[in-house]
């Protein structure tokens, strides 16, 4: 009858406004690094607590445990100015909750071309990745950025040794302060973040956690995090670190 499709017609109309709703409610992150190693870990996490993932890899064609994580793909290489250009252009107006500035290179070496790269790809690139996406974490509630650093990079820690590594995790440090300065008015929250040894391509098969051990209490760190919280240096397990 008439009256039943009245009824039909309206219960579509309020299921589809129930979802608009609900997309409109769903949390999204946005990794860097996303295809291997603990990036692909929050990819498959987050995925799976009902988060919309952005993952970013420098070869989509190959990604395909991202892929499989549900995840939108993004192809990103951090030292590109033309990637970084082409990503914010390509998400402009969509919001997004969380940041992890994950991708990262370990080079041990200190001769100039090691150091400038580990600058381009742990330092540079993540500044660069956070400024292009400011305008999508300001559409949100609580905008968080997290960088992925290191123990390394503790500056009392310090060995003889030079290492392009650390040296430009403490780089990604002082982001972390700039932002954090520039931002935490913004009700934006902005950390540095110690994942521990994890085992991937970079921590090697002897490092004491998997990234299946160490992203559930990250993303609890994640989820904890308060004002006060913001622009400090914080470790997988949830104690603080120093600079
Ligand atoms: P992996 O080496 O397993 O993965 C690194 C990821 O970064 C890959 O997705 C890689 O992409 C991506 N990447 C590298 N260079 C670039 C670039 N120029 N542009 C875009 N993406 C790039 O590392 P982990 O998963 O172990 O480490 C993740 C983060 O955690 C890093 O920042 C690392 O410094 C930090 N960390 C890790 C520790 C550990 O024990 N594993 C300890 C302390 C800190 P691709 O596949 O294309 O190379």
């Amino acid at each position: 009858s008439v009256r039943n499709k009245l009824i039909a017609v309206l219960l579509f109309m309020v299921s589809l406004t129930s979802c608009s709703l609900a997309n409109e409610n769903q949390n999204t992150v946005f990794i860097t690094g996303a295809n291997r190693g603990i990036g692909l870990e929050y990819a498959k996490q987050y995925s799976a607590a009902g988060w919309e993932v952005i993952g970013t890899t420098r070869k989509p064609e190959e990604a395909t445990e991202l892929k499989a994580t549900g995840a939108t793909l993004i192809q990103l290489d951090v030292t590109s100015d033309e990637d970084i250009a082409a990503m914010k252009k390509a998400l402009q107006g969509k919001k997004i909750d969380l940041l992890i500035n994950n991708a990262g290179v370990y080079i041990r070496d200190s001769d100039r071309q090691s150091l400038e790269f580990s600058f381009s790809v742990n330092t540079a690139g993540p500044l660069l990745v956070a400024e292009a996406l400011i305008p999508n974490l300001k559409k949100s509630e609580h905008p968080k950025i997290v960088n992925v650093s290191s123990r390394t990079a503790i500056l009392t820690g310090a060995k003889g040794k030079s290492n392009a590594y650390a040296i430009s995790k403490v780089g990604l440090n002082m982001v972390t302060r700039i932002l954090h300065s520039r931002l935490s008015n913004n009700n934006f929250i902005v950390i540095s973040l110690a994942p521990g040894r994890n085992q991937t391509d970079m921590g090697g098969k002897k490092a004491s956690l998997t990234p299946a051990q160490s992203v559930p209490l990250i993303m609890q760190l994640m989820a904890d995090l308060t004002k006060e919280k913001s622009g400090r240096f914080w470790y997988y397990d949830g104690t603080e670190l120093p600079w």
